[in-house]
């Protein structure tokens, strides 16, 4: 047997033991965690909405309706109405032909790429795409062939090199970094190279593009230039799911074949209606976008300005960069000490020598929140003194 205790304390020695907090009472900026008050930075409820009375009120008047229960897998007897109009609305939400709704965002992409790439076939994944996608590629049994960041020269060689049934796949918003893929491009070069190409949007759903349709629709791109577009509904959107959306052939294929979807208790049919009426939020409440946009603002030009090192990155998603895996928890702690919660992300989550702060802002923030933030850095600023990556 391996020697597990060995490995556990391995970790604590290189300081990449991984804890948990205890969260008690809804998910908001304002968080009970291990039974103190919090202000919290590093939700990915970055609209607001996992606690919207109105979204609760949805949930709670579905639930007579549908019950509680999956009770099935989509192809037994578990693909409820609610589901189904969910499909139909995120369809018409995204531009697309139809949508496939799944239980999360993890098995959203392991079951879609696992579907349309298989042995023989050759899958283009960006270097910094979410754990995810790479499970998705490995059990896709495809050959993998990882690119630098968000490189499109590098990707167009490798697809040009390369024979046999291509896929290129990547976040649309990066999940640590923030930035934003090259999606146009990468449309582009998917066409010239007839790769098809698959974008998770998990991030940019809700926050990013007219109405909240994400990434994709920022860029103007369609689904004849991204055919399949993934979303999860836990983040933006606050609520729970994901789903794959393009051609309808395209998801009827995935009825076929992605083994999450098919293998696996439909979500309660409530979450679904909830998720309907968040999207209809959504689409309408842009002035909370708008908000969003400022803090991220605010934030950027504050931070850098007290030295701290950020990333080219307009999204939420707003890392301060440390380097040093100690000196990421040694800062997380001291804020936490002040009250404010921004946990440290280390490898392998990310690059070795590149632990970092994940800052992630939301609507539900107020310009108070975001000072008690800034002060807090503010005092914490000294203990960087001696890392590379502070200027
Ligand atoms: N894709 C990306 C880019 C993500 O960041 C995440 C979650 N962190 C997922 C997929 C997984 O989504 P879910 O949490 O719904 O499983």
């Amino acid at each position: 047997m391996r020697n597990f205790a060995e490995e556990i304390e391995q970790r604590k020695q290189s300081g990449l033991y991984r804890t948990r907090r205890l969260v008690s009472g809804p998910q908001q900026p304002e968080l009970m965690v291990n039974d103190q008050p919090v202000l919290s930075f590093c939700s990915n409820d970055y609209l607001g909405l996992a606690n919207h009375p109105g979204n609760i009120a949805a949930l709670q008047n579905a639930l007579p309706e549908t019950g509680l229960g999956g009770a099935a897998s989509h192809l037994i007897c578990g693909h409820h109405t609610a589901h189904h109009q969910l499909e139909d609305r995120l369809a018409e939400f995204t531009g697309r032909s139809a949508a496939l709704f799944f239980s999360t965002g993890y098995m959203a992409n392991m079951g879609v790429i696992s579907a349309l790439a298989g042995r023989g076939d050759t899958i283009f994944s960006d270097r910094l795409n979410h754990a995810s996608i790479i499970d998705g590629c490995v059990l896709s049994r495809a050959r993998i062939r990882r690119y630098p960041h968000s490189d499109i020269a590098a990707l167009d060689e490798m697809l040009a090199q390369t024979s046999g049934h291509k896929l290129v796949v990547t976040d649309g918003v990066f999940s640590m970094d923030g930035d934003i893929a090259p999606l146009k491009e990468l449309a582009r070069v998917c066409k010239r190279h007839d790769a098809l190409l698959v974008v998770d949007d998990a991030h940019g759903i809700g926050v990013l593009g007219p109405e909240g349709r994400g990434s994709i629709a920022e860029c103007g791109l369609s689904e004849s230039d991204v055919p399949v577009l993934i979303g999860t509904l836990g983040k933006g959107v606050g609520t729970s799911g994901a789903f794959a959306a393009g051609p309808a052939l395209l998801m009827d294929y995935l009825v076929q074949k992605a083994r999450t979807y098919i293998y696996t208790t439909a979500m309660p049919p409530a979450i679904a209606a909830a998720t309907c009426a968040s999207i209809d939020l959504i689409e309408r409440d842009q002035p909370r976008r708008e908000h969003l946009a400022r803090l991220v603002s605010v934030f950027r030009q504050r931070a850098s300005a007290m030295g701290y090192t950020l990333i080219d990155s307009r999204t939420p998603i707003q890392p301060i960069m440390v380097g040093d895996n100690e000196a990421a928890m040694a800062l997380s702690e001291a804020l936490e000490q002040q009250g404010v919660l921004v946990t440290a992300i280390r490898p392998p989550t990310v690059p070795a020598g590149e632990a970092r702060l994940r800052v992630t802002l939301s609507a539900a923030h107020t310009v108070e929140d975001l000072e008690r933030l800034l002060v807090a850095l503010e005092r914490c600023r000294h203990l960087l003194d001696k890392t590379d990556l502070a200027v």
